[in-house]
């Protein structure tokens, strides 16, 4: 069995085909694509390789998630700390899971910052 990778752009694992040339870097197409196409704007741009170019609207996108997912961890840790009992943890759970969807929605569909929508601010991460 052959060992996961984590893709260059967007940390997703995955299994490398085995064959002749380079190992794969990338999960999927439209990953190297989008490596290629930050380098390419960071270029530039005259950032370095460890800065991103990101729409405004994609950052926010991905604050928002995170957000939710941050109050939900509050309130299940509020709720668990004391006196609980299944019906407490499955309703924990339910929230918990809710509240992380739209994050795991946005990494879904290719990547966290992944956006299409047009130019947009310059952001180094
Ligand atoms: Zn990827």
């Amino acid at each position: 069995m052959r060992e996961e990778v984590r893709c260059a752009w967007c940390g997703r694992p995955f299994v490398p085909s085995p064959g002749p040339g380079r190992p794969r870097r990338y999960c999927r197409r439209s990953c190297r694509q989008r490596d290629f196409e930050a380098r390419r704007r960071a270029a530039e741009h005259g950032l370095a390789d460890h800065e991103l170019i990101v729409t405004r609207a994609a950052l926010s996108r991905l604050d928002d998630a995170a957000y939710v997912l941050a109050c939900a961890v509050e309130d299940v840790d509020r709720d668990l700390a004391g006196e609980h009992d299944e019906v407490d943890v499955a309703r924990a759970l339910a929230w918990l899971l809710d509240a992380a969807r739209p994050l795991a929605e946005l990494s879904r569909r290719g990547g966290l910052l992944a956006g299409g929508d047009g130019a947009g601010a310059v952001t180094s991460l």
